[in-house]
């Protein structure tokens, strides 16, 4: 029988990768994103189901729940990136010098949206879907590098969603169900990045790891791919790091 799945951020990179994985296997994939345009074309070109839906949004999330298979197995949380990027000026400008009261107002506004995106959003959707989740089901959360790395609110989200997995796995566990984190190091051609990755940067990210190569998309589908399979039915409340051996302190 097909499993149900849920893929959050489905439309581009990681996302992608991980439910096109899914849909060539034969299961039933639900994909979502903000933007309606890449992933309606995603959701055709892979075969699964497109729902727009922002999963920093609890109306939107309510919203998602009519549009999912009433059983669902594999919950992936992927949505997420680090949303200072989203900004001209990249990481660190979020809120510039000084503390005058709009500065920390700015600041505080670019620290809870990384908050928002990597942790709530996840969160969020696995309480909304919690109870549709079956027996021998998982959930699997995108974490990062980052966590490890001191990264400002970006990296604090992504430890913040490794310390919530491990409340999760204690919850879900008797149900069957397992939850993990997947925490990536540099994974190229996806839109994290946005404009900011200079040449240098990147040949940085990769010169830090031990096998000389940037990760990739499918990397991430494969190790998400085990974490959902019979294989792994008895690994649950971890970080499976899948960073070509990157130090976490680089
Ligand atoms: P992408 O930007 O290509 O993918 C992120 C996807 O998530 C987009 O399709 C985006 O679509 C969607 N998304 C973002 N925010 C929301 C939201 N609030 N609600 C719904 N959808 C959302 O980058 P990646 O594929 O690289 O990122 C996937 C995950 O991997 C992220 O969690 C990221 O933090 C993590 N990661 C990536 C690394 C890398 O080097 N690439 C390294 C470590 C971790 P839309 O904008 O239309 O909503």
């Amino acid at each position: 029988m097909a499993r149900g799945i849920l893929v959050t951020g489905g439309a581009t990179g990681i996302g992608l990768a991980v439910a096109r994985h899914f849909a060539d296997e034969g299961e039933t994939v639900v994909i979502t994103g903000r933007r309606q345009a890449p992933l309606e074309a995603a959701a055709k070109e892979i075969g699964a189901t497109a729902v727009v839906c922002d999963h920093t949004d609890p109306q939107a999330v309510a919203r998602l729940l009519p549009r999912l298979p009433g059983r669902l197995d594999v919950l992936v949380n992927n949505a997420g990136g680090n949303t200072d990027f989203d900004t001209p000026e990249g990481v660190g400008g979020d809120g510039g010098d000084g503390a005058t009261p709009e500065a920390l107002e700015a600041f505080a506004r670019a620290f809870r949206a990384n908050l928002d995106a990597n942790l709530l959003s996840a969160a969020l959707t696995t309480k909304a879907v919690e109870g549709r989740l079956a027996p021998g089901g998982a959930v699997v959360s995108i974490g990062s590098i980052a966590a490890d790395k001191g990264s400002g609110a970006y990296g604090a989200a992504k430890a913040g969603l490794a310390s919530w997995n491990l409340g999760l796995a204690r919850e879900l566990g008797p149900r069957g169900i397992t939850a993990n984190v997947v925490a990536p190091g540099y994974i190229a051609d996806t839109e994290f990045f946005r404009d900011h990755l200079t040449a240098e940067r990147r040949a940085q990210l990769i010169g830090s790891t031990a096998v000389g190569r940037a990760g990739t998309p499918g990397d991430i589908a494969g190790a998400v791919a085990f974490l959902a399979s019979e294989a792994a039915r008895d690994i649950t409340a971890q970080v499976l790091n899948v960073n070509g051996g990157e130090r976490g302190t680089r």
